[in-house]
């Protein structure tokens, strides 16, 4: 049978990361066989670990892209039985779209989570596939920073600077849409 795949989207500092660290635990306390990765871009704490912003964290295997992946581990459902995908915003489009694919087809279990949209409000390429590719979408919010109300966006403090920034308190924060413009 083909794996499930779930997607995790959200603005920043939604709490992605914790809802996919939710799912590790569940996954390990029922014994299952896992591997976490993220993309080696994000450095903010640690290449080989995945970290949520209250600074809860995980092992993970940081990824530069998916062939020095696939040298590094033979995907198959004796080896794993569940795959975690943090940052996907980050993975290259075409190549996680059709490496998930494959994993999903051996019926290993495939979780993701990052942003859907950046802080221009534009989508996410690879988050945007995975979503389409879904069984399981779960969407989380976080706070508006100016009136706490349900934030959807991620908003900009500081202007310009590149698309794929990783982004830390001082840059970015979530905001609601009366509160936020694109930047
Ligand atoms: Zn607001």
């Amino acid at each position: 049978m083909r794996g499930t795949l779930e997607t995790i989207v959200g603005a920043m500092f939604a709490g992605k990361t914790s809802e996919l660290l939710k799912r590790i635990l569940w996954a390990e306390h029922q014994k299952k066989k896992i591997l976490v990765i993220k993309p080696s871009i994000d450095d903010r704490y640690s290449e080989k670990l995945i970290t949520t912003h209250n600074n809860l964290s995980h092992d993970c295997y940081s990824m530069v892209d998916w062939e020095s992946t696939n040298n590094n581990f033979t995907f198959d459902n004796k080896n794993f039985d569940m795959i975690f995908l943090d940052e996907i915003q980050f993975m290259s489009p075409k190549p996680t779209i059709e490496n998930v694919e494959k994993i999903l087809n051996l019926g290993i279990d495939v979780v993701c989570a990052g942003l859907d949209q950046d802080s221009r409000g534009k989508p996410w390429e690879t988050s945007s596939f995975l979503l389409g590719l879904s069984d399981k979408i779960t969407k989380i919010y976080g706070f508006c920073n100016v009136c706490g109300l349900e934030a959807t966006k991620t908003y900009r403090k500081i202007e310009g600077g590149s698309r794929t920034q990783v982004g830390a308190a001082n840059i970015y924060e979530p905001r609601c849409l009366k509160h936020w413009e694109p930047r």
